[in-house]
């Protein structure tokens, strides 16, 4: 049997790029592992990615079988996503001169995030390859929870997703929920769209004692401890995060001297990625509205092996999201052992069983985050109920069950094309 090649676009997300900061999280992770999996399994793997740091090399092997081949398209270094967007003719005459220059081709073309998707639909006319498409984040929705349209998701981003439903071979969707919005907002046809929940790695994500975490971190002068991981963006809910705290303080004024929130997340250092910077200001505003600057501290990104230590350090693990489509933070805090209090939104709902693995609660309902985050504070019993529950909630996902699903779905949309083409 010839070997599967797979051509997997993400213009935006490197799999190599340093999490957490502006535009980068949950989707760089995803193409990563996903590459991975795939390339353990003997599929090639090519994931087409922006030139976006200098030190980059061209090439980088990241896994057997599974490449990152960055593409120059425009200069180098942080651009916000319309700017990318300007400049995607560019990666795609690029991307074709890189596979035609080394004669390769492929059988698939596996798509992510909507920028993608705009260059998916020059390489299924070349190639006349089907293409799989993953939205991981849908203008639609962001404009449904947003008060403004602070993200710029512009009309051009909704076309180019509107098109991509009805052109794509297959859709995948994070969650029943993101399946649901795909049909609502885009019409989508349910019979194309896969849907396959992400994966946590327990190798990385696994429980450890508590006291020897905080210890590892130095954070051990804290009794109690609350985490949000994360990008620093309103879509996030760190505000009301940050209101729920003010309020739980308001309410339980003993806490004040024993709670802390780490902010684990955003660009911390001066001159890298400074629209975050101003966001981390204006929460700063916030914390000291609340007079809390002695219980939140913004410890900026961290690579995924320190991360683990915070979720296995915190009591509880606050995913105020507006909109998810899956919430990876979730589940690694949930593989952790860590409860989480998440709200009711997208693939979050999916994951967390309300009471049994984490509590949910409104989206930008602080009270109830307050109050959620207090149950879990204080009710030891509660904690560990949730701790246990969570840890086996946790076990239902893994990248290799992503995988089988993925390889699933190339079979069947492979198998599907030929016969279009036969006819
Ligand atoms: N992350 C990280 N370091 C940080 C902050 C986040 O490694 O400082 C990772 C986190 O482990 C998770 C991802 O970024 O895998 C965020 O994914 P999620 O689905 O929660 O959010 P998204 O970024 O997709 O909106």
């Amino acid at each position: 049997m010839n070997t599967l090649r797979v051509a997997m676009v993400s213009v935006h997300a490197c799999p190599l790029a340093k999490l957490g900061g502006r535009d980068s999280g949950g989707m760089n992770v995803y193409v990563r592992e996903l590459a991975r999996d795939l390339g353990k399994r003997g599929i090639e793997v090519d994931v087409f990615t922006r030139w976006r740091e200098k030190d980059d090399p061209r090439i980088q092997q990241i896994g057997a079988n599974a490449r990152v081949v960055h593409i120059p398209s425009g200069p180098i270094g942080y651009w916000p996503k319309m700017a990318v967007y300007e400049h995607l003719e560019e990666f795609t005459s690029k991307l074709l001169e890189f596979v035609e220059h080394e004669g390769r081709s492929y059988d698939i073309v596996h798509a992510h995030y909507w920028l993608s998707a705009k260059v998916a639909r020059t390489l299924e006319q070349r190639w006349k390859l089907p293409v799989v498409q993953m939205f991981h984040t849908l203008g639609l929705v962001k404009r449904e929870v947003m008060d403004e349209d602070v993200d710029g998701e512009s009309d051009i981003r909704i076309d180019v997703e509107r098109e991509a439903v009805r052109k794509s071979a297959a859709i995948v969707a994070a969650s029943e929920i993101e399946l649901g919005e795909l049909r609502r907002l885009y019409r989508a046809d349910a019979a194309r769209v896969a849907v396959i929940p992400c994966g946590v790695d327990p190798t990385v994500f696994h429980p450890v004692r508590q006291a020897d975490a905080r210890e590892a971190l130095g954070r051990d002068q804290c009794e109690r401890l609350i985490l949000f991981v994360g990008r620093i963006e309103q879509i996030k809910g760190i505000d009301v995060l940050l209101r729920a705290m003010g309020l739980l303080f308001q309410l339980y004024p003993d806490l004040r001297s024993d709670v802390c929130l780490l902010v684990v997340g955003g660009a911390l250092d001066p001159g890298d990625d400074e629209p975050e910077t101003e966001k981390i200001l204006e929460l700063r505003r916030l914390v000291h509205e609340h007079r809390m600057e002695s219980n939140v501290a913004f410890v900026g990104s961290r690579g995924q092996e320190e991360l683990a230590l915070y979720y296995a350090a915190a009591d509880v693990c606050a995913v105020p999201s507006l909109t998810e489509s899956f919430g990876l933070v979730a589940l690694e805090a949930m593989a952790c052992g860590t409860p989480v209090v998440g709200t009711r939104v997208g693939g979050l709902q999916t994951v967390i069983e309300n009471g049994e693995s984490g509590l949910l609660v409104p989206a930008g309902d602080y009270r109830a985050l307050a109050e959620a985050i207090a149950r879990v504070l204080m009710d030891a019993r509660l904690r560990i109920h949730l701790a246990h529950g969570a840890r086996d909630r946790a076990e239902h996902f893994t990248w290799e069950r992503v995988g089988d699903r993925i390889v699933e779905l190339y079979d069947r949309v492979r198998t599907e094309h030929r016969e279009k083409i036969a006819l």
